[in-house]
């Protein structure tokens, strides 16, 4: 290798030593796991792993630079206002990593963080981040161990150690690393420029892409998940990809811009179909995954809204509703869309949403608030004043109370 980037992360890892001190010691190798996906007979067994370094490398070798880095990474997700803390969700997520992670469970420590972008990643250190917007697009658990065993297959294999040793010019590694320290992720558009900058470094190799590709599918094969899982979960990001509203989206096209950071191709999806293609089997664990993150589903579809790339949210929600459950939620935010992109015929198209969506037994009260704004705007006051009382009634305590109150009066000529 050069020496410049090693010098360089050299740099990095002192200014992240002083971090380093604070963090938990790693937590201590084959942590129980109550966790049991499938029969113990549908487990086979893995071939021997090769060795991440698991304790810290000495700080002058180029590997104890990246921990450094790694480190201080951390450090910032930890105290991020993005983390989520919630103790169900996350301890779910722990539990369906270490089904596929072997030897390595003990040494994950896992964090969700709320982004609306599909990306996890795992460091040298053990530290792997999953955002919300890989949860959201899923379908399954088997689509998430899929990518978990993905990110533990980077890791086991040290690629990021062997990207390091590729890496072009300690100028982008500054710069990723300034980005890193300055704490990621301030709103959406913070989000992007993180994930773009470190892509523009740390983006994976074609060959490492494909090797843990391979190692995902054979870690949630063994622990017994459906072998179709991982091509399904490629297929949907490229047609998310295609699917976008913004040109210079659709144009990456097979790079699908949504997973940067491990650069998604034809060819892999393709890989991975033949090799599903002699497998058959497996449980998807649809229900269960889909009862686990529906809690979530209605703040991760708003922060998704707020990336404005309508066509990839329309998307997602058609996944949602595939199997006929959410559709109050689902018909919600397809109104959300419409009323928000405001293309011709989009106003029709929201209300006939909306109406929709007050029919299920799931309908979020902002629908009939919408309605109630929609039939305002018309004219239709009586109609109004009864969409508005009825998301009072749904929801006493919203913030938009007096506001609306305040409207309900002007259309009933005071007498509300
Ligand atoms: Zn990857």
């Amino acid at each position: 290798m050069s020496r410049a980037p090693a010098v360089a992360l050299l740099a990095f890892a002192l200014a992240g030593a002083a971090f380093a001190q604070e963090l938990p010691p790693a937590e201590p190798q084959a942590a129980a796991s109550t966790f049991t996906p499938l029969p113990a007979e549908a487990i086979a067994p893995l071939p021997p792993p090769p060795a991440p370094s698991r304790v810290r490398p000495e700080i002058s070798t180029d590997e104890g630079g990246l921990w450094g880095m790694s480190e201080r990474a951390e450090q910032v997700a930890r105290a991020s206002g993005q983390l989520e803390r919630d103790p169900a969700l996350n301890a779910y997520l722990r539990d369906v990593a270490c089904g596929v992670a072997g030897p390595y469970c003990g040494d994950i420590r896992l964090y969700v963080m709320n982004r609306p972008y599909f990306n996890a990643q795992m460091a040298p250190n053990g530290y792997m981040e999953v955002w919300s917007g890989l949860l959201l697009r899923a379908e399954d658990e088997a689509q998430l161990a899929f990518v978990l065993g993905h990110e533990i297959g980077h890791y086991g294999e040290r690629h990021s150690l062997a990207m390091l040793r590729t890496m072009r010019g300690r100028a982008n590694a500054a710069m990723v690393f300034s980005i890193i320290t300055a704490g990621a992720g301030v709103g959406v558009v913070g989000d992007i420029v993180y994930l773009g900058t470190i892509a523009s470094v740390f983006g994976f190799s074609r060959e490492n892409e494909t090797q843990a590709d391979g190692i995902g599918y054979d870690h949630a094969v063994a622990a017994g998940y459906d072998p179709q899982a991982g091509q399904r979960l490629w297929a949907n990001l490229l047609a998310e990809t295609r699917g976008s509203d913004n040109p210079d989206t659709r144009r990456e096209e097979t790079r699908a811009s949504i997973f940067r950071t491990h650069p998604l191709s034809a060819d892999r999806v393709e890989a991975l179909t033949a090799r599903a293609s002699r497998s058959s089997g497996g449980e998807t664990q649809r229900e269960r995954y889909r009862q686990t993150i529906r809690p979530f589903l209605d703040g991760w579809l708003r922060s998704d809204l707020r990336r404005r790339d309508y066509g990839q949210t329309a998307l997602i929600l058609d996944r949602l509703s595939a199997h006929g459950e959410d559709l109050g939620l689902v018909e919600y935010y397809r109104g959300e869309i419409n009323r928000l992109r405001r293309a011709e015929g989009d106003r029709e198209r929201a209300l006939e949403h909306y109406t929709n969506a007050i029919a299920q037994p799931d309908a979020p009260p902002a629908a009939w608030r919408e309605l109630g704004d929609y039939a305002a705007r018309d004219g239709r006051n009586v109609e109004a004043a009864g969409f508005f009382g009825a998301y009072l009634e749904r929801a006493p305590n919203a913030g938009d109370r007096a506001l609306i109150e305040a409207r309900l009066a002007q259309l009933t000529g005071g007498e509300q």
